[in-house]
């Protein structure tokens, strides 16, 4: 199936739903928490949090965070999710569509009285990378939205490729293509492990 943006983050807020979140404090040390994630569309992600919360602090100050929401019974049969980008306030306005959406909520928050606290962020603007183990090889695929800036990260071949194959046996995915000098990586099912980099002997492989 080919997934775009708005697949990646519907299976994040449908089929995984809580993601662990990382913020940053006043002395610039990561923290982090388990927020379920309760509504996307192609603008982005939508939670809540209550205002007393230390987290609310964090996000308005730095408006920006990062999180993985991880599926799966194991490892090998894992999806990843990992998002990093900004945040911004939206309200309280915002919080009846997420109830509807999530109607467990209720549960926790059972009156229009005791859900005061509670506010919406939307993560606008960022970036994302999926990462499933449960392909053989696995299977990566990076997005973005709200108009962020697409980086492209991995490793490469370039010209300097002599064609000695080296790197193939070492490559754990068997994601090297032969079929052409240089040789070239299969960028949706390479591991990032750096292992073809170290062995190559003419310094041809380069990490972006
Ligand atoms: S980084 Fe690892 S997985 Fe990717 S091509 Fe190189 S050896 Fe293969
Ligand atoms: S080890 Fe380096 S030179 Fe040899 S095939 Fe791989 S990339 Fe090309």
């Amino acid at each position: 199936m080919d997934m775009n943006t708005k697949d990646y983050l519907a299976y994040l807020v449908n089929e995984i739903h809580t993601a662990v979140v990382a913020t940053v404090d006043d002395e610039g040390l990561p923290v982090t928490a388990a927020i379920d994630m309760m509504d996307s569309d192609g603008n982005g992600l939508y939670f809540l949090t209550a205002k007393g919360k230390g987290f609310y602090d964090r996000l308005k100050k730095r408006g920006f965070l990062a999180l993985t929401a991880i599926k799966g019974e194991t490892t090998m049969t894992s999806v990843a999710v990992s998002i990093r980008g900004k945040v911004r306030e939206l309200g309280y306005e915002a919080i009846s569509m997420l109830f509807e959406k999530n109607p467990y909520m209720r549960e926790i928050y059972p009156t229009e009285e005791s859900m005061h606290a509670l506010t919406v962020f939307h993560i606008y603007e960022g970036s994302g990378e999926w990462f499933d183990l449960s392909k053989k090889p696995i299977e990566r695929a990076s997005f973005t939205f709200g108009g962020a800036e697409r980086k492209t990260e991995g490793y490469f071949i370039t010209d300097a490729c002599i064609g000695c194959r080296s790197c193939v046996p070492v490559c754990p995915q068997q994601c090297i293509c032969v079929d052409s000098v240089p040789l070239v990586i299969d960028q949706a099912h390479c591991l990032h492990c750096g292992n073809c980099m170290e062995v190559c002997p003419v310094s041809a492989v380069e990490k972006r």
